[in-house]
């Protein structure tokens, strides 16, 4: 069902088909300025997946929140959203709440 120039032929649809192609060639045809944002976003995933990775549970994919998460977690020695949620830890014996 897929059109000729279809490069993975492996649509259920023509309307499928064509449909892939459109976001693949506007995901393509991204000038450079918003492929840095694309860059900038990837590194923040990629921050965010380490993060997650070491049990830590940043409260956003942000950055921001992931290098706060990764700070306190250095800071705390605890995975921040797993062992403790606020910035600053409870002290040693204190019961999260
Ligand atoms: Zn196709």
């Amino acid at each position: 069902m897929c059109r000729s120039g279809c490069p993975t032929q492996d649509h259920a649809s023509w309307g499928e088909c064509a449909r892939a192609a459109n976001l693949r060639v506007a995901y393509c045809g991204i000038g450079g300025g918003d492929a840095t944002v694309q860059k900038q976003w990837d590194s923040e995933l990629e921050l965010y997946r380490q993060a997650r990775a070491q049990g830590i549970q940043p409260e956003g994919t942000t950055r921001n929140k992931v290098e706060s998460a990764l700070r306190a977690s250095d800071a705390a020695g605890l995975a921040f959203g797993k062992d403790f949620k606020t910035a600053a830890p409870l002290p040693a014996g204190a019961e999260a709440v």
